[in-house]
This record gives C-alpha cells, structure tokens and sequence, in this order.
C-alpha cells in the first residue's frame, strides 16, 4: 500500500498522528473531522494514498459509500439531523476523502460555516471553525462506531 509521510492522511494510517476512529479495516478507514462543521461530522478515506477520489477503484469506492451509509444511519440515530450529506470536492487534503455531515442546515453540505464574502466572491476557509477538544473527538467517535 503506498504511503506518503507527508500527507496527513497517511499519518492517520501509520498511527503517527491521532485520530478519533469510527471504523477500519484493511483498506479504508473512518474518522472524526478536526473541526466539526456538526457534532459527528467524519471523514471516509482508503488507507492507500489516492489524490483523486476518481482514481479510487471501482470496488474500493463501492466499499467506501458502504461504510458511509451505515455511518450516515448511526448519524440519524445519536445526532438527530434533518440528512446526513456526503461530499467530496477534493481540496484541502490531497488523499481523497468522502466527508459525511450530520445536516441540521441546507448550508452544512457546503460547509457554510466556513463560507465569507471577499469582495463580492464566496470563499471558504476551514479555520473558521475553531478544532474541537481530542476528548470530545473521542466520544463523538464513540458514539459512532460502526463493527
Ligand atoms: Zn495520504
């Protein structure tokens, strides 16, 4: 499996940077974002470095909206949000990651909450959200593990 020591993503894999984990297996592993645009807020990604999420094989991008949907249902369930929405736009880190929001807004798909005016032109800056606590990471982790 190709790692890239540079890539944040990838440390998550190695275990060399911390991670509130939802799920894992072989090939893909789930995760608690850093700064949660909702509580609950995750990330799905395969544990090979994959810049695109179109260069993910078929089978492995199959396995992965799986894993999200049951994710998306334990959402429903600990988080009560009017939909789960999944995205993937593909900036930010370059290892391909589904992202799968608890939405209590039409807004949250687009991560309004990151979203400025700058000159007439929306923009986005995920610092806006201030990075949650690892402890409370952990529990929001907790309450969405999936077997
Ligand atoms: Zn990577």
């Amino acid at each position: 499996m190709e790692i890239d020591s540079a890539c944040p993503f990838c440390e998550i894999v190695a275990g060399r940077a911390p991670a509130s984990v939802v799920y894992a297996d072989d090939v893909i592993i789930a995760f608690t974002t850093i700064r949660q645009t909702r509580a609950g807020e995750c990330l799905v990604i395969p544990k090979a470095h994959i810049d695109h999420f179109t260069d993910i094989p078929d089978a492995l991008a199959a396995h992965i909206m799986v894993v999200a949907q049951k994710l998306g249902r334990r959402m429903r369930e600990a988080f009560d949000p009017l939909r789960v929405g999944m995205v993937v736009h593909g900036f930010g880190v370059a290892h391909a990651h589904l992202i799968v929001v608890p939405q209590h807004d039409p807004s949250d798909i687009v991560s309004g909450q990151h979203a400025f005016l700058d000159d007439g032109v929306i923009r986005f800056d995920g610092n806006l959200i201030p990075p949650t606590q690892r402890d409370e990471l952990d529990a929001i982790a907790a309450r969405l593990a999936i077997a």
